[in-house]
């Protein structure tokens, strides 16, 4: 593999296992010109226009690029209203992917996870989970159930370098099991945890885990939105695996569940999409009776005949060891430069993002202060760079007053979309994130100037503390 070299031989720098046939200008605007977008967006990168970003790295979701094989089968796209083509090439990777017999597309993971839990859960139930996903969460509250997180103690420890610091706390799900056995409907597993970092769960912790469901009488099902980049770290890090494939380790994870979740924007390599698989088929024939009030007719689940070929197609490449080694070295770069000019970043490396520790990188802001907001706005400013909090804008709580309290990390999230941009530009962006820690001390706090009531991160608006405190005096 490109990038797996002896610890003997001087290694050979990362590159990307691809070439380009088709590219995508970006724009440098100045720091001035940065400075205006931002007083515009009012301080909220989701309100800045793609444009007058150079390098984007919101979210790893949709934003990926499909190779030339996935553009071609684009043109295979069979567009025939029921049983098209395109589906039942769609339904043969998806089984050849999980083993699972039924594959339902959907247009995207939280449309999977909507018919799922419509189908399964009721009021007052509860769900657990390693860590659920927002949609999933949100999806669970829609039915007036409870979603439970029982990640392990690592998970929750940003200095811990624990290699599966996604595992589930098997012992807090026993109990669980053992007190409210009869209001568990189901038990997820979230693969990369994604909430918690990208980290992996283990073969395992997820063995362990299908056993006690098993002998609880409880179906489990995988949030397999980074099945792939899962597969590749416990090729990596799990005792026994290393000479397995990327394919091999995927397929085992798949065999010890019931059913599973995907969004095909993440580890389908699609830019829409995804889709429930279940191994039960009178559940099946639930779902797809009732899908097509919101979905469509069950064959297209929402999506073109050209989108269920391009996930058939990116199902097979995103297991390709040359990708997804490249994927994941290019990550660890990053976290290792930067840890090693002294950046605080979450260690180990997960399989999609680099987080940033911004209470530990700006330690002069309270959290009320929001640093990873703080953070977040210098690295556009800086150098253009979007990433995206993960902190007490994100995630505040509220006590039983209404107050609000803080998150439990004030983290900056940088997300790799997969195969989009090169070595080149992780150079720039840990150039970029070094000359903001260099001049750390300056950085001011902000406040909130504007929040709306739900999902506050998209629409607030924000103000500089110390630049309005200077400016007043
Ligand atoms: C993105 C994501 C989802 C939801 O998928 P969408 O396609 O965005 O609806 C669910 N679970 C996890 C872990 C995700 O990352």
């Amino acid at each position: 593999m490109l990038n797996q070299h002896p610890a003997t031989a001087r290694p050979l720098p990362i590159i990307e296992p691809f070439r380009i046939k088709c590219v995508d200008p970006i724009r440098v605007l100045s720091r001035a010109e940065r400075e205006r977008v931002l007083e515009r967006a009012g301080s909220n990168l989701f309100r800045v226009p793609a444009r007058d970003v150079l390098i984007d790295l919101l979210t790893d979701s949709g934003t990926g690029a499909m190779s030339s094989e996935q553009w071609a089968a684009l043109m295979r796209g069979d567009e025939s209203y029921a049983g098209a083509q395109s589906y039942y090439r769609f339904q043969h990777a998806v089984h050849e992917l999980t083993g699972l017999e039924h594959a339902i597309p959907t247009h995207q993971g939280r449309a999977a996870e909507f018919l799922l839990f419509g189908a399964c859960v009721q009021r007052g139930q509860l769900v657990p989970s390693n860590t659920h996903f927002d949609t999933t969460r949100a999806n669970i509250e829609d039915r007036g159930a409870i979603a439970l997180d029982l990640p392990c103690a690592e998970g929750l420890d940003t200095a811990s370098s624990h290699p599966f610091k996604g595992d589930m706390d098997l012992v807090a799900l026993e109990r669980a099991l053992v007190e409210h056995g009869a209001r568990v409907p189901l038990v997820m597993i979230t693969a990369t945890n994604n909430a918690g970092g990208g980290q992996p769960v283990s073969l395992a912790n997820l063995r362990a885990l299908s056993q006690l469901c098993r002998r609880h009488g409880k179906p489990l099902f995988l949030d397999a939105c980074r099945f792939a980049e899962n597969a590749w770290l416990l090729k990596l890090r799990e005792e026994g695996l290393a000479a397995r494939t990327p394919r091999e380790i995927a397929r085992a994870m798949f065999e010890l569940v019931d059913g599973c979740t995907m969004s095909a924007k993440k580890d389908g390599l699609a830019n829409i999409g995804g889709f429930l698989a279940l191994r039960d088929g009178a559940l099946a024939e639930r779902v797809r009776a009732r899908m097509v009030v919101t979905e469509g007719f069950p064959t297209y689940g929402g999506l073109s005949g050209r989108d269920l070929d391009a996930i058939a197609q990116g199902l097979v490449e995103v297991l390709e060891p040359d990708y997804l080694d490249y994927r994941h070295a290019s990550i660890r770069y990053v976290v290792d430069r930067l840890a090693a000019a002294g950046v605080p970043v979450v260690q180990p490396a997960g399989g999609h993002a680099i987080f940033l520790d911004a209470a530990r990188f700006l330690p002069q802001l309270g959290w009320r202060e929001y640093p990873g907001q703080a953070l977040a706005l210098e690295l556009y400013l800086e150098g253009g760079i979007r990433a995206c909090e993960v902190g007490s804008v994100m995630l505040a709580r509220r006590d039983a007053a209404g107050a609000e309290l803080p998150a439990r990390h004030e983290l900056v999230r940088l997300a790799v979309p997969r195969r989009t941009y090169t070595q080149s530009h992780m150079d720039y962006v840990i150039e970029i994130v070094r000359r903001v820690h260099e001049r750390r001390g300056s950085v001011a706090g902000v406040r909130i100037v504007e929040q709306p009531a739900v999902l506050r991160h998209f629409g607030a608006r924000f103000a500089r503390v110390r630049a309005e405190i200077s400016a007043a005096t």
